[in-house]
């Protein structure tokens, strides 16, 4: 059965923390490839600093030296606010034998009880919570019950299933965040260890994120 690992964010801009942690989920998960899916309309409060079409560009830049990671464009082909939910139901549609692995870091996972229909996501993939510095991946209350519920200690265990199993993974802990690149292009400050080579050249070149707001 394929394996794929669906890792969606704003990637805004796309670096290592997120490359390296991809990278490891892919290795241990022992996954065929790794969809990196930029979020087109962010259902949240969030704001995109650089267009959708720059973002992927950055992106795809970054994959370049992985060939099993693989860019994904799907939430701009749909209207609305991008739903993780819907994603999960494009992906399914395309890869109907295909076991999925929704790929989330744990400060993203501790808001997954605010996520549309977010229960209906183990009935189309396993959610796997990346470490990430400061964010505990335990969460509690009702999501508490339910990743007590559902998670998994062994990667047997995760594969007897095809999908609704939660896995923690303890990848590498980077404490990078795009809003960290962002403030230093801004102030005029190298991000050479920080983002891809290919995305820091993009960057450099075109002038993004030196000034505030240029995307939607
Ligand atoms: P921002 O600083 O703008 O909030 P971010 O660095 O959190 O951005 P996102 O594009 O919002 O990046 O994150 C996409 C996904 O990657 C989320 O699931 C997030 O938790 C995860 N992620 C981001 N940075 C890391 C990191 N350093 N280690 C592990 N996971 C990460």
């Amino acid at each position: 059965m394929l394996r794929i690992g669906i890792f969606g964010g704003m990637f805004d801009p796309v670096h290592i923390g997120h490359l390296q942690s991809a990278i490891e989920a892919f290795e241990y998960l022992q996954l065929d490839k790794v969809s990196l899916v930029p979020c087109a309309h962010p259902p949240h409060r969030q704001i995109a600093h650089l267009k959708f079409e720059y973002r992927t560009q950055l992106l795809v830049a970054a994959c370049t030296r992985f060939l099993e990671f693989e860019v994904d464009t799907c939430e701009m082909k749909r209207d609305g606010p991008s739903y993780t939910l819907d994603t999960l139901q494009d992906f399914h549609s395309r890869y109907v034998d295909a076991s999925l692995y929704l790929l989330v870091g744990s400060d993203a996972f501790s808001g997954f009880a605010d996520w549309k229909n977010w229960r209906e996501v183990f009935s189309l993939a396993h959610v796997i919570v990346l470490h990430r510095p400061g964010f505990p991946p335990m969460p509690d209350g009702e999501l508490g019950d339910v990743f007590n519920e559902r998670k998994v200690s062994t990667l047997d265990e995760l594969q007897a299933a095809k999908q609704g199993r939660i896995g923690s993974l303890a990848v590498t802990q980077l404490e990078i965040s795009s809003t960290l690149v962002r403030e230093r292009v801004q102030q005029n400050l190298d991000v050479a260890y920080l983002v891809p080579e290919e995305a820091r050249k993009l960057i450099i070149e075109n002038n993004w994120y030196s000034k505030e707001l240029a995307g939607e």
